[in-house]
C-alpha cells in the first residue's frame, strides 16, 4: 500500500487514497462511525459505515482516542467536515489500539505537564514544534550563508561566565569544581584564532531559581563569536538574524501561526522595520519621558522597565553602553567612556524581554583580569582564556540568543516552556 499523508490526500482530493495515522476525535452510532484521523501533516474526518464492516463493527465502536490506524477509502470535499474533506473508509488495520487516553478537555496546567509526553501529541504543540524546526533550520542557514562556521564547545567547564549564582555543578568523577555550561563563549573565543567567524546551537544550563515566563534551566543557545568584528557588527548580525528567522517562519509557518491564533500583523514590522537602537543612558531619559519613570543611573534595567521602554514600538530595541559594574567581566569599554561598555541587550516588542545579550569582548589582558578579580574571581583558573589576549588578540565580539525565547516571541506564547518538548525549570525536571 502506498501511504500518503493527510495533507497530500486533500491536496488530490478525490479517488482512492491511503492514509495512517491516530484517532484524534471520535463520535458514532450503531450505523456510522466518525473518525478524525491525525497524522503529522493535518487531520482529516473519516466515515465508517456499519453495512460495509458487519463482522468488525464492534471492534470500529470501541475505537479510542490515539489508536494507530491504516485506511484506505475515497476521499471527497465535504464543506461540514473540520478541514474540508472526509474519508469514506472501505479498508482498514487496527494497528495499535489505545486505552483511555488521560487527557481530554480543560485540563490543568500541572495534569499536562505530568503528561507532556502525551500532550505532545496536541495540535498546538505540533504547531509549536513545527515552527520550532524552522527556526533552528533559519538560524543555521542564516549564519552559514554568512560565512560562520559550525564550531563546538565543552558541556563540563570548569569556568564560569555569566556570574556564580546560576551554576550547575557536577560531580565529576569525584571532582567538585566542574560546571555545566552556561555559555559557550570562554571556548568560543579561542577558537577565532583559528576559524574567524563561527556559531553553534547548543544546550545551555542555568540555575535558575526565580519563577518567571522566560527562564528554563536547561535552553537552547544559539550563540556566534567572530574575529575584527566593530560592535556595530555585533548588532547588525542579531537584526539581521532575527528578521531571517522571522522571515521563514512566515514563509513556512502559516497554518500553524494560524492554529496558534498568532496575530501576524504583528510579526511584519520585525522583518520590515529597522530596530530601534539607543543608549543606556538614553533608555534612562525616555523612560523619564514617557512613562515617568526614575531609573538611578548604574542599575541594571528590570523587567518592568524593559516592558515600559519596548511597548513605545512595534519592533525590538537594542539597548547599548550599559555601566560597566552590571555588565559581564568579557565586555569591552566603551574607548570614549570608561564607566559603560559595548555591550548590547536586544528586547523584544510584546514584552517578550531581553532575547540576545552580545558585546565587543575587551582584548586588554589586564583589564580582563582587574575585572575578573573584581567579580571574584581567581584569574589563575582562567589561564587557557586569558592566553586569547596573549597571541594575537585581535578586536572581536559576539552575541548568544535565546532560542526558545525567540519561538514565544514568535509563536506569541505567554511562557516560555511551550517553546520546547520537555520544559526543565527548578520545579520540574520529569517527564
Ligand atoms: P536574563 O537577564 O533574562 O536572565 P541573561 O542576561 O542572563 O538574561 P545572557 O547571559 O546574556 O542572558 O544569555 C544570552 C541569552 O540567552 C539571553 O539573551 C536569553 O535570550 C537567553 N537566556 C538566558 N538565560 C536563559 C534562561 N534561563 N532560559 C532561557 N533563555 C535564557
Ligand atoms: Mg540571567
Amino acid at each position: 500500500m502506498n501511504y500518503i499523508y493527510i495533507q497530500e490526500a486533500m491536496k488530490i482530493g478525490s479517488g482512492k487514497v491511503s492514509v495512517r495515522g491516530w484517532v484524534h476525535r471520535e463520535r458514532g452510532s450503531n450505523k456510522l462511525k466518525f473518525v478524525t484521523l491525525r497524522d503529522s501533516s493535518n487531520v482529516i474526518q473519516c466515515v465508517f459505515e456499519q453495512k460495509d464492516f458487519e463482522k468488525r463493527w464492534d471492534e470500529i465502536d470501541h475505537l479510542q482516542i490515539e489508536a494507530s490506524l491504516e485506511i484506505t477509502g475515497t476521499i471527497k470535499e465535504d464543506k461540514r467536515a473540520p478541514t474540508g474533506y472526509e474519508i469514506h473508509v472501505e479498508d482498514y488495520t487496527l494497528v495499535g489500539s489505545s486505552d483511555k487516553f488521560p487527557i481530554s478537555k480543560d485540563q490543568s496546567v500541572e495534569f499536562l505537564a505530568d503528561n507532556r509526553h502525551l500532550w505532545l501529541r496536541s495540535r498546538r504543540m505540533i504547531a509549536i514544534m513545527k515552527i520550532r524546526s524552522t527556526v533552528f533550520g533559519a538560524i543555521d542557514e542564516y549564519f552559514k550563508s554568512s560565512g560562520f562556521y559550525e564550531y563546538h564547545s565543552p558541556v563540563f567547564q570548569a569556568v564560569q561566565c555569566e556570574g556564580g549564582s546560576t551554576l550547575f555543578s557536577v560531580d565529576y568523577f569525584g571532582k567538585k569544581d566542574v560546571f555545566l555550561a552556561q555559555t559557550w563563549q570562554l571556548y568560543a573565543e579561542p577558537a577565532i584564532f583559528a576559524l574567524e567567524k563561527i556559531y553553534t546551537i547548543s544546550p545551555s544550563f542555568r540555575a535558575e531559581k526565580s519563577k518567571t515566563s522566560r527562564h528554563l534551566t536547561e535552553y537552547w543557545h544559539a550563540e556566534m563569536e567572530m574575529a575584527w568584528s566593530t560592535f556595530k557588527d555585533i548588532q547588525d548580525h542579531g537584526e539581521k538574524l532575527i528578521k531571517h528567522v522571522f522571515k521563514k517562519v512566515l514563509e513556512n509557518n502559516k497554518e500553524e501561526l494560524k492554529i496558534l491564533e498568532r496575530d501576524i500583523s504583528k510579526l511584519e514590522p520585525i522583518i520590515n522595520k529597522p530596530f530601534i537602537r539607543m543608549t543606556y543612558t538614553e533608555a534612562l531619559k525616555v523612560l523619564k519621558e514617557k512613562h515617568q519613570m526614575d531609573v538611578e543611573w548604574g542599575k541594571d534595567l528590570r523587567t518592568i522597565e524593559e516592558e515600559k521602554l519596548t511597548s513605545l514600538y512595534d519592533v525590538p530595541v537594542i539597548c547599548t553602553h550599559y555601566p560597566k559594574i552590571v555588565k559581564a567581566f568579557y565586555m569591552m569599554e566603551d574607548p570614549k567612556n570608561s564607566e559603560v561598555v559595548e555591550g548590547c541587550d536586544f528586547l523584544a516588542s510584546e514584552a517578550h524581554g531581553e532575547i540576545i545579550g552580545g558585546s565587543q569582548r575587551e582584548h586588554d589582558l589586564e583589564k580582563v583580569k582587574q575585572r575578573l578579580i573584581a567579580q571574584g574571581e581567581d584569574p589563575a583558573n582562567y589561564e587557557f582564556y586569558l592566553d586569547t589576549r596573549r597571541y594575537g588578540s585581535v578586536p572581536h565580539g559576539g552575541f548568544g540568543l535565546g532560542v526558545e525565547r525567540l519561538i514565544k516571541w514568535v509563536c506569541g506564547l505567554e511562557n516560555i516552556k511551550d517553546a520546547i518538548a520537555f520544559p526543565r525549570t527548578m520545579e520540574r525536571y520529569k517527564p
